[in-house]
């Protein structure tokens, strides 16, 4: 496998070392208030992911304090930052609103750029313009959820927008210049291995520069938990190495030119209900390159 590391696409971008801050500005989703739909994503439980320093009631400026304090025990002192906007859907506010957000991350001293999480349908050509702009004078990378490229399975996650959706937005993301980060989640409800890896065919149709893999996981306070109680047959969840398995040919079929960002995810043990493979992200990695080397 030929494909970048995600270091590897970052020092492309943003000299010496570098560390990710993420932030949770306050946002919302449109399938959470109404604009799309209600009740969110049905896997989405955002405390599976957020940080223990990241807390909506403190401001970028404290947000980014916090975690250059919660990594000050394996920073350098010339590690710069990135502004992670992460938590729900970050470009989702008026363009007035959002540049108050990311120019005062920008405003804070050694961050040196901007990575902003958001859905596709929440891709507002004024506020690439601006995010392009910016990008002339530091770095803005887009991390798009895609999650499925199938029209059934995201209408199934209650996404609420079609791949169609996703397609535009990332377009016009990467004519702007931006750097483009895909999002996407294998196992899902209903798709079979074989659908899993045909998405690599739909990606590779797409200017992406990065790719982060999820494994589905159950958790708890999701509309998922209670759908994989009533319609277990509709989930084949994986084992550690059926996952690995899958990842490679996924990987096998993906362009070279794509970073690699993650290819598992890890959440809190009290939050998980399912797959519980009680195995460290590094185990997962070091079998999912067992397998590549197998198949290639
Ligand atoms: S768009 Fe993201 S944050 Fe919003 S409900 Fe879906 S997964 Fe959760």
């Amino acid at each position: 496998m030929d494909n970048p590391s995600f270091s590897e696409f970052l020092s492309r971008h943003v000299s010496g070392p570098v560390q990710k801050l993420a932030i949770d500005a306050g946002f919302t989703c449109p399938n959470r208030d109404g604009r799309a739909g209600r009740g969110g994503c049905s896997y989405c439980n955002n405390h599976s992911y957020s940080p223990k320093y990241c807390n909506s009631r403190l401001s970028v400026t404290e947000q980014i304090q916090q975690g250059k304090d919660f990594f000050s025990h394996k920073t350098k002192s010339d590690t710069r930052y990135l502004a992670y906007f992460q938590s729900y859907s970050n470009t989702y506010a008026p363009l007035g609103c959002l540049r108050q957000l990311y120019e005062e991350a920008l405003s804070a001293s050694d961050v040196v750029g901007l990575v902003i999480a958001t859905r596709p349908d929440c891709v507002d050509m004024d506020v690439l313009d601006y995010l392009a702009a910016l990008n002339k004078q530091v770095f803005v990378h887009l991390e798009i959820g895609v999650e499925s490229t199938y029209d059934d399975v995201l209408k199934r996650i209650n996404r609420g927008h079609d791949f169609a959706c996703t397609q535009q937005a990332i377009r016009a993301i990467a004519e702007r210049g931006l750097t483009v980060g895909a999002h996407l989640i294998l196992g899902l409800p209903t798709v079979t291995p074989e659908r899993d890896v045909d998405q690599a065919d739909q990606l590779n149709e797409l200017p992406i520069d990065v790719l982060k893999l999820h494994q589905l996981q159950i958790l708890r306070g999701t509309v998922m938990a209670k759908d994989f109680i009533l319609h277990q047959a509709d989930y084949s969840l994986m084992t550690a190495e059926s996952y690995a398995q899958l990842v490679a040919r996924f990987l096998k079929r993906l362009k070279p030119s794509v970073a690699l960002e993650r290819y598992v995810s890890e959440s809190p043990d009290e939050l998980l209900i399912a797959p519980r493979w009680g195995l460290k992200p590094q185990v997962v990695e070091m079998l999912v390159n067992k397998y590549l080397k197998e198949i290639c």
